[in-house]
């Protein structure tokens, strides 16, 4: 268990890395972020901040010496750098967990061993793969890059074995795989985490909207049975517990009249989390730290309904007016352009108190 002053490392320093950066301050550790770009929305709230690119084996190495325990926000780090962190700190979730969710074949693999339900899925590396893949799964069906982050370029529908050479070009050359197309009714979350003696917490599952990809609003409760709410819960325990995880999950589901069928996971703090912010005692940042710092984890049962609305490019122009507006918590994470498609902060609103 992490003392008050000890320094959690944390790998990218976006605004996920800035809202943990504030949690580990609230526990009384320090934040040292380390990131390859300038002048990270992290660095404004972070005891330190190293700039250099994740090839600087050197930096690593210096960046893995102050800290006591390494974490991340996001998925992409590479293979070699994370050889170098874990030399000499211990990663926290672990590694298995970060290959398996960088890698989307490894992923639904990993899933479906579990006994989880994934869409039908085939691994496509040429033309002739996607062709037989598609005639196995059928359309409509989406090619994926199988890696996670390559450039975002990376899905295309498939209507029809007409669309099959766009597609593939599409995917330039890069791995993929092809998934059946689920007709879905709504889309969930959980945000789960597990803690280094193996407890579990799982918040309650939000629901989903995305636009163009991106996500706007995530809305609790989310609709959903009291069966299906069990089965989103213990979908994502015996996740965390197939990887021995320590931190915060996010898993996200599709709802269908057959059941949860599991979209992806992510090995992190999760957009669609940040509701917990105003719905709980402790909210998905500091439930992160808590878990990789070593501390029981806290409460997150849920103590009212909340909509997170994502507040993306030109949204940042309404921030006067939500600020303005009763029961509205606002998050802006300090950046300075507003580019279309930027996230820039996000506003929860308390819906009601549960009495
Ligand atoms: P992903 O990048 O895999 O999370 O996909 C982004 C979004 O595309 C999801 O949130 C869904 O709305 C949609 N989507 C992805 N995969 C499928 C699928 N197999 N069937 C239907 N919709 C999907």
């Amino acid at each position: 268990m992490l003392e008050p002053g000890a320094v959690i490392g944390i790998l990218g320093g976006g605004q996920l890395g800035r809202m943990l950066s504030v949690a580990a301050s609230r526990l009384g550790f320090r934040a040292h972020i380390y990131e390859p770009g300038i002048n990270p929305p992290a660095g404004d709230v972070a005891h330190r901040v190293t700039t250099a690119p994740y090839e600087d084996l050197a930096a690593l190495r210096a960046f893995a010496a102050s800290v006591d325990v390494i974490t991340y926000e996001f998925e992409n780090v590479p293979t070699a750098a994370l050889d170098a962190l874990e030399a000499l700190r211990p990663i926290r979730p672990n590694r298995r967990a970060l290959a398996i969710s960088q890698e989307r074949i490894a992923e639904k693999e990993f899933l479906t061993g579990l006994g989880l339900t994934c869409a039908p899925f085939a691994p496509v590396g040429s033309l002739a793969d996607l062709q037989t893949a598609l005639a196995r799964i059928g359309a409509p069906a989406i090619l994926k890059t199988a890696r996670l982050g390559y450039d975002g370029k990376g899905q295309a529908r498939i209507m029809a074995a007409a669309d099959t050479v766009e597609a593939w070009e599409t995917m330039q050359g890069a791995p993929s795989v092809l998934e059946g197309f689920i007709a879905f009714s709504h889309e969930v979350s959980v945000i789960a985490a597990r803690g280094l003696d193996g407890s579990v917490a799982c918040y309650d599952p939000g629901e989903n909207v995305h636009q163009g990809g991106i996500l706007r609003t995530t809305t609790v409760p989310a609709r959903l049975s009291a069966s299906q709410r069990s089965d989103a819960v213990l979908i994502a325990a015996r996740i965390l517990n197939a990887l021995d995880y320590v931190g915060v999950l996010g898993v996200e589901l599709f709802v269908t009249p057959q059941g949860l069928i599991v979209n992806e996971i992510a090995p992190r703090v999760h957009n669609s989390g940040h509701w917990t912010q105003q719905g709980c005692a402790v909210d998905q940042f500091e439930q992160h730290i808590r878990a990789v710092a070593g501390w029981t984890l806290g409460d997150g049962s849920r103590f009212a309904d909340v909509v997170m609305e994502n507040l993306i490019g030109d949204d940042i122009a309404r921030v006067p007016a939500l600020a303005r507006e009763r029961a509205v918590s606002l998050h802006l994470y300090g950046k300075g352009e507003a580019r279309a498609g930027r996230k820039m902060g996000h506003a929860n609103r308390v819906v009601r108190g549960i009495t």
